[in-house]
């Protein structure tokens, strides 16, 4: 044991010291937490891995609590000991764990370098829904643990992975070693998955095959060289992905056509994070929690609160089946209600419409985001640097302009280049194909859904707050926080000439339309005439005197209306990838999809439930929107 590891009190049973041995200069570390509990256990955890001098650079915890045990973690852990030894740490948890439901959320703390998943459920519906191998299990209430239980636990497992029984804990012996578990040498109460029989896959990440070894500090005498990665395409989705790798120890450089970062759709200047719901409570709405808790974290770590991101909450505004936005409208059709997720978003009449209330939501202005990603010693970008196709070359990526330059180099290559995806992966296939690249296979049906991409350009319309007496103040009676619903609306927002206010947005598919600007303000002031009637009169005098500024982008929109994230490549270690088709959440997606990506990069633990990831896989069947409609009608 390095005599850095402080001495520990084992906490509910479990001590750290052999775990910390273990993973000393490792990259990652996974553990599985059976019965997480209060936390207690997680903390000391959390501290042990602290103090470490050789410490992993990324240590992954996944939890199983029950629904109550979830909801007590939000108070705080106050209490007896050992709280009081981890009072910052408890704080700092319980400050994430607001409004925690059945399923996975993955959480992420010290900068992202801890990531803890908490599985609430049982520890059987939990373990089915994991694709994780863990290094080390703390096994907690085993006792009524059955056959299938065990074998689950094994399911998630890497070989020679260290068992840790917490105090009363007695699993079936037999059970165990039928399952693969043999018991210690040591003779603590502790076991070692290692089945005599061969394992079928025995999962190795980007990070652990390209460059085992890579940590933080990668470039050290002894060590394997970091793995690099180009990512293309400096948005949001770009950047998100580009952070989490540069933590996970690649060196990454981030190309984009544009000169500076966020030149995009995500120059976006700002837009609202805010989860999506349905009746049924579908995937998507699934996911977009998920991703907001994430990007909310981000933004609370990064970004400067009242300038560049407001958590204040967001309202929807459901005003009868004209004025509904299309989702809404779908709900409204099936149930005669729009439903409300408890914590989530509750019901609030604002005027004399309902609506939802939504309190985990936010205005973000996407580029400083952008930039805060990029902010990292593992991370270059180059700018000016549009990718025309990919070639191989002796087990690296080789990015060439449309000139042929060669402008880098890379073991793993993610396109995040939203739309631009398409045109450069059908070139990269056909330029495969010319040189005859043996061995390299597409994931089934990925170019015909990189084919199916759509763009879908909107315009946001803004302009200065009226001045006070100037006639058209009327804004202290305008909502304080932003709404949405038929179109959007927020205002008060920092800019450089003073504060703004924004209306929006358009969608077309037709470019030429897009480019009538004038059109575009009256649909944009249209839609605010019937999501805040008071408010467009009030800056109708700026429209109607041709002041109110237009910004303009394209969203990236895939066949199914959800993201795109995965392998490209159909291989074992697959080292091209894609992250786009964020669509118009790209803000409550494209955190999550950073988390996921490099999950099935590095071979860690997902971010959400195995069959919710698949709704967001590149491997997913390809089923359009209208196909899912008519399979779910009666
Ligand atoms: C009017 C409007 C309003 C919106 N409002 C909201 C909102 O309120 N909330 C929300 O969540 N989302 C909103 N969105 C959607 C959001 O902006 C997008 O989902 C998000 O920005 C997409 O991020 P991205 O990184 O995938 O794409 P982008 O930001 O478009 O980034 C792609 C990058 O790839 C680069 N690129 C392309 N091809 C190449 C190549 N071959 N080589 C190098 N670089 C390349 C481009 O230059 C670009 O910088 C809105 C979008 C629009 C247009």
């Amino acid at each position: 044991m390095p005599a850095t590891v402080p001495a520990l009190q084992p906490v509910h049973g479990f001590s750290f010291a052999s775990v910390a041995a273990a993973w000393s200069s490792q990259a990652s570390w996974t553990v599985l937490d059976t019965g997480f509990g209060s936390g207690h256990t997680f903390l000391n955890l959390w501290q042990t891995w602290r103090a470490h001098a050789h410490k992993p650079g990324v240590l992954h915890c996944v939890g199983i609590l029950s629904l109550a045990e979830a909801q007590a973690l939000a108070s705080g852990l106050t209490g007896a000991t050992p709280h009081s030894l981890f009072q910052d740490l408890a704080s700092a948890l319980a400050a994430q764990c607001y409004d925690l439901e059945p399923g996975f959320q993955r959480l992420l703390l010290d900068g992202g370098t801890l990531s803890l998943t908490l599985c609430v459920g049982t520890p059987a519906a939990m373990l089915a829904k994991q694709d994780m191998q863990a290094d080390t299990v703390l096994l907690a209430g085993a006792q009524d643990w059955d056959k299938w239980q065990i074998k689950a636990l094994a399911r998630c497992c890497k070989r020679g992975a260290g068992v840790l029984f917490a105090h009363g804990t007695h699993p079936n012996p037999e059970l165990l070693a039928d399952a693969g578990f043999a018991p210690d040498a040591e003779g603590l109460p502790l076991a070692v998955y290692n089945p005599r029989w061969q394992l079928r896959s025995e999962r190795k990440g980007a990070g652990a095959g390209a460059g085992a070894g890579a940590t933080a500090d990668a470039a050290a005498p002894g060590r394997e060289r970091a793995p690099r990665c180009a990512v293309i395409g400096a948005g949001i989705a770009g950047a998100s992905v580009a952070r989490a790798l540069a933590l996970r120890g690649f060196r990454v450089d981030v190309y984009d056509a544009q000169p500076h970062p966020a030149g995009g759709a995500s120059g976006l200047p700002i837009g609202l994070v805010v989860p999506h719901h349905s009746a049924d409570d579908s995937p998507r709405s699934r996911l977009s929690r998920q991703g907001t808790r994430l990007m909310l974290q981000q933004a609370r770590q990064l970004l400067l609160q009242g300038q560049d991101w407001n958590p204040g909450g967001v309202l929807e505004r459901t005003l009868g089946p004209d004025g509904l936005a299309e989702d809404e409208a779908e709900v409204l059709s099936q149930t005669g209600t729009l439903p409300a997720t408890t914590g989530w978003a509750r019901p609030m009449d604002y005027g004399d419409a309902p609506g939802l209330w939504h309190p985990h939501a936010a205005w973000i202005k996407p580029a400083p985001l952008v930039q805060q990603w990029l902010d990292h010693p593992h991370i270059r970008y180059h700018g000016q640097a549009a990718v025309h196709t990919l070639e191989r070359a002796s087990a690296q990526w080789l990015l060439r302009s449309a000139g042929g330059l060669e402008l880098g180099r890379a073991d793993h290559v993610v396109l995040a280049n939203a739309s631009g995806s398409a045109d450069l992966v059908l070139r990269t296939a056909q330029q495969l194909q010319a040189k005859g690249a043996a061995g390299f296979s597409w994931v089934p049906d990925v170019l015909d859904k990189l084919r199916a991409l759509q763009s879908l350009h909107g315009t946001l319309s803004h302009g200065p707050m009226p001045v006070a007496g100037s006639g058209a103040d009327h804004t202290s009676a305008w909502p304080t926080f932003p709404v949405n619903g038929h179109g959007s609306w927020a205002s008060g927002i920092h800019t450089e000439s003073g504060p703004h206010w924004y209306a929006g947005s358009t969608f077309r598919s037709d470019a030429q339309e897009h480019a009538d600007i004038p059109q575009e303000h009256a649909a944009n002031f249209h839609k605010l005439q019937t999501l805040l009637p008071d408010v467009a009169r009030a800056v109708w005098p700026q429209f109607d005197s041709q002041q109110v500024q237009a910004w303009q982008g394209s969203r990236c929109v895939t066949h199914d209306r959800l993201p795109l994230v995965g392998p490209l490549q159909e291989a074992e270690q697959p080292a091209l990838w894609l992250c786009a088709g964020m669509g118009a959440r790209g803000l409550s997606f494209s955190a999550l999809c950073a988390e996921l990506l490099a999950a099935w990069m590095c071979g860690e633990p997902l971010p959400v439930e195995n069959n919710l990831a698949r709704s967001l896989d590149t491997r997913r069947p390809r089923r359009t929107r209208a196909a899912q409609q008519r399979t779910q009608a009666p």
